[in-house]
């Protein structure tokens, strides 16, 4: 599935901001959620939005984007502990000082590409995971901060992490900081809770506790039921692409959907789960 069909909101907002001369985006950008693939993935394509010498299109093949796509770009570089570390670095469960020290020095020097740095952290497998206080700790993080705030000119950084709360505040705050849902759901069938829960969004705010109850009484297994929510509202997303008012609402609930999911993981009393989460959508 091509990321513009899948993220139409974010790819709306970062190719306006990129190719539209009198706007541009953020310093820093940190995406957060499960699917931390999908970030990655994302924060290649923003950085061939920023390379790209030829017309941006999503299959172009300049030289820019084929570097990008094969990881091999000389300025777009993922820092991770097992990505871009100095020779004398011998850490290896971390993102090392060293390492954002090394990032620093690169930024002194000029450069005539866009430059991007990917922070992330990556599992045994090499498959890319997400930040979290323990890869990414808080002396890096501060020995980067300033670095964040005022960048030299043509300078992204990304940062991934599945959940904000995993990562340093004083990162998040210097951060412009976008919620990437997951799709990985979509296929999963809602009809169970169609009766319960279509166009929850009309509902009127006192039947909160009463929708809460019945989607509590309707299966045993919580964490199905609040699948089943989550895959109706990607159905809503994508047909109401063009809403962008609806669309940032549906957004919203899709966090709480996935924060719900969290509170169910973590043994939390369902009932109290979904009536939390009715709160939340149901305005
Ligand atoms: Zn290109």
């Amino acid at each position: 599935m091509h990321l513009s069909d899948k993220y139409p909101f974010l790819i709306n907002y970062f190719e306006n901001g990129i190719k539209n001369p009198n706007k541009s985006i953020a310093h820093s950008i940190l995406f957060y959620g499960n699917d931390i693939d999908a970030q990655y993935q994302l924060a290649l394509y923003i950085a061939r939005l920023l390379n790209c010498k030829k017309d941006k299109n999503y299959d172009c093949e300049c030289l820019d984007c084929n570097w990008i796509r094969n990881g091999e770009h000389p300025a777009v570089l993922t820092i991770s502990r097992k990505d871009n570390k100095p020779d004398d670095d011998d850490s290896k469960t971390v993102i090392s000082l060293k390492q954002a020290n090394q990032v620093k020095q690169t930024l002194l020097n000029s450069s005539d590409f866009h430059r991007v740095f990917i922070f992330c952290d990556k599992d045994e497998n090499d498959e890319i995971s997400g930040l979290n206080n323990l890869n990414f700790q808080e002396e890096t993080a501060n020995a980067l901060l300033k670095t964040i705030e005022e960048p030299p000119q043509n300078t992204t950084f990304f940062f991934l992490t599945r959940n904000k709360d995993d990562l340093i505040s004083t990162i998040i705050s210097r951060s412009q900081c976008f919620f990437v849902p997951t799709f990985e759901h979509k296929n999963i069938d809602w009809t169970p809770i169609k009766d319960l829960f279509e166009n929850y969004f009309e509902f009127e705010r006192q039947t909160v506790f009463e929708v809460a109850n019945n989607l509590n009484n309707l299966s045993k297994n919580s964490l199905a039921t609040l699948e089943q929510i989550q895959s109706y509202i990607l159905s809503l997303m994508k047909n109401n692409f063009e809403n962008k008012q609806f669309l940032v609402k549906l957004l919203h609930d899709i966090e709480s959907v996935e924060y719900a999911k969290r509170q169910i993981i973590a043994k939390v009393t369902p009932l109290n789960v979904f009536e939390n989460l009715c709160i939340d959508i149901i305005k």
